[in-house]
């Protein structure tokens, strides 16, 4: 269970009464943030708005809410005031260390609750304290539906609501929640196994989603026949389980099967399927279902980002690939002739579903495929990441649930954290993502893109691993690069990818990676195991680099 849970809602909502029956259910200790900000101030909360102001009160909320989550020691249940939740760095520091419930009810109701409170509640001032609690309802709905649970308290006791966060937190013991912060943006990857056969999670996920979409009568399913055909259970598909869900949300559901493979990313099948919203009248308040691995996602994500100007998408990733990566952080797009990705846009899922229960099924060249970005994660950004790798080796190779759930949650989480962070690669920060990606485009492009994308990621991360090692002088990071490729992809036929390397293609995409500016080339040095710093190089510079990595890799 996560050291800190967090209620907010507006005034009347009951977070402190709820908080303190949690509190005292679960052993934890509780604080109110209002409570904390009335002693280290000696005033009243009415004081510090009639003498200080708002702005002063919503910094000495934000300090206080920083000093809360860097306790080290300790459980605590912790109410918030109302408007804690639209500062964005508030809402990032609860959502960061703890989960966080929301409480709502009908206005009415609220105020009912607040009109005999003796404590003046310096927003409620004026003629219409009533009118005045609808508004700022109104005004924070999108900042308090983004928190992970959400309860409706109207017809409620403190006892009842408590009772009902106890559930939730069970479910949390089921289910990671991995957060991508992105403001009103924001999304949670949920990450569990057999998602889809277990009701109370159902319930949950059923809930959020009409939370998120209240008006959708509709969702238009884009997916690959070969991914719905594979077994969920003994009885059902996966197709069948995702249309019963969906279904059940009371929406009407239509089914875009797309070919299968790469070139599908391909701009004809975005315009085809925009063809088909038109036909099905999919309105601005409907959504999108994409549910499969990266190549769905890529074009799935394009296609919603340029429907009515952009509409909203869940994304279900079917292959370990996806759910570590692709599916998560909004780059879409498809391909052209001459490179991949070359046209997209950024635009961010509603919500990730990642069930570890699909990779189960997965051909064994893909879910190595998924390892490649995983690895890539532990090479460039986690030594903790490396060594539970390396641990565990056996039981991720023959796909343990328990593992593999571990393994797509901390992957997750490393990625959503750099997201988060810099999501327009604007600080370079996102740009360490694309470690194993230079190389490894320029041999999925040499090779016609036969090669699934994470093995070539894969061998790009061999490469350059050793680049990284010439340019920072580190041996290190080569040959932990060539221990974790040997542990694990020792069983992959490299043979038939390797001798059929063109290198006239191999430079030629070189030159068209997104990552060139002018003649350079941001390029992620890994300058240690866990730690990668970006560096320009010249093009010409790196193409010699890259010549000298590849006989390496053809040595392989
Ligand atoms: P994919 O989507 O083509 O899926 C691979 C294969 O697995 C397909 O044949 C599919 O039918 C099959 N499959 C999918 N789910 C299955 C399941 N549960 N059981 C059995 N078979 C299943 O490939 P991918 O590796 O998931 O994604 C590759 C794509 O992702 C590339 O286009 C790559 O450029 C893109 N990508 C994007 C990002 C990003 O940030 N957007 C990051 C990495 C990769």
């Amino acid at each position: 269970m996560r050291r800190f849970i967090f209620i907010t809602g507006p005034s009347g909502s009951g977070k402190s009464a709820v908080g303190k029956i949690l509190a005292q259910k679960l052993g934890y200790e509780f604080l109110d943030t209002d409570e904390i900000i009335k002693q280290i101030s000696g005033k009243e909360i009415k004081d510090i708005f009639l003498q200080d102001g708002e702005d002063y009160f919503r910094f000495l909320e934000a300090k206080v809410i920083r000093d809360v989550v860097q306790k080290e020691e300790g459980n605590f249940v912790v109410s918030l005031g109302g408007g804690a939740v639209i500062n964005p760095q508030n809402l990032h520091a609860i959502r960061n260390n703890g989960i966080v419930i929301n409480l709502l009810g009908k206005p009415e109701k609220l105020f009912e609750r607040i009109k005999g409170s003796r404590e003046e509640r310096p927003l409620l001032k004026g003629d219409s304290p009533e009118e005045r609690l609808k508004q700022l309802i109104l005004q924070r709905e999108k900042w308090y539906k983004i928190n992970d649970f959400y309860i409706d308290t109207t017809e409620k006791t403190p006892d009842e609501v408590a009772e009902e966060i106890l559930n939730f937190l069970k479910l949390t013991l089921l289910v990671d929640f991995v957060r991508v912060n992105l403001a009103d943006r924001s999304y949670d990857i949920v990450v569990g196994y057999k998602i889809f056969d277990n009701l109370d999670v159902l319930d949950y996920l059923s809930a959020k989603l009409k939370r998120i979409f209240p008006q959708a009568r509709k969702t238009a399913i884009l997916s690959f026949h070969s991914i719905k055909d594979v077994m969920y259970s003994d009885e059902e598909r996966v197709g069948e389980v995702i249309l019963d869900f969906l279904s059940k949300l009371g929406l009407e559901t239509f089914e875009l099967n797309l070919p299968e493979g790469e070139n599908t990313k391909d701009v004809f099948y975005a315009i085809y399927s925009w063809n088909y919203f038109s036909d099905l009248d999919i309105k601005k308040s409907d959504f999108l279902t994409l549910l499969g691995g990266g190549v769905i996602g890529d074009l799935g994500g394009f296609i919603a980002a340029c429907w009515l100007r952009g509409i909203g998408y869940i994304n279900i990733p079917t292959t370990l690939l996806s759910q570590v990566d692709s599916a998560i952080g909004g780059k879409t797009g498809v391909n052209t002739l001459k490179a991949k990705n070359m046209i997209g846009v950024i635009y961010q899922p509603s919500i990730v579903i990642s069930d570890i229960k699909f990779v189960e099924t997965l051909p064994d060249l893909e879910f190595l495929s998924g390892m490649g970005e995983v690895i890539k994660y532990a090479l460039s950004l986690s030594y903790e990441l490396y060594e539970f790798l390396l641990k565990n080796k056996e039981s991720i190779l023959k796909r343990e649930p328990g593992h593999l759930k571990n393994v797509v949650s901390l992957s997750s989480s490393l990625k959503a954290k750099i997201v988060s962070e810099d999501e327009k690669e604007e600080t370079g920060l996102r740009m360490i993502l694309n470690a194993g990606h230079t190389i490894g485009h320029a041999i999925e492009s040499s090779l016609g893109f036969s090669i699934p994308h994470g093995l070539a990621v894969a061998l790009g991360l061999i490469a350059e691993s050793k680049i990284s090692s010439a340019i920072s002088g580190n041996s290190k990071v080569y040959d932990a690069a060539k221990q974790i490729f040997y542990e694990f992809f020792s069983g992959v036929d490299w043979s038939k990818f390797k001798k059929n390397i063109d290198r006239q293609k191999f430079f030629s995409s070189m030159k068209l990676d997104k990552k060139t500016r002018g003649s350079k080339l941001k390029f992620p040095v890994i300058v240690d195991v866990g730690k990668t710093e970006i560096y320009d190089i010249e093009i010409d510079e790196f193409q010699k680099l890259s010549e000298y990595a590849l006989e390496d890799i053809e040595k392989l």
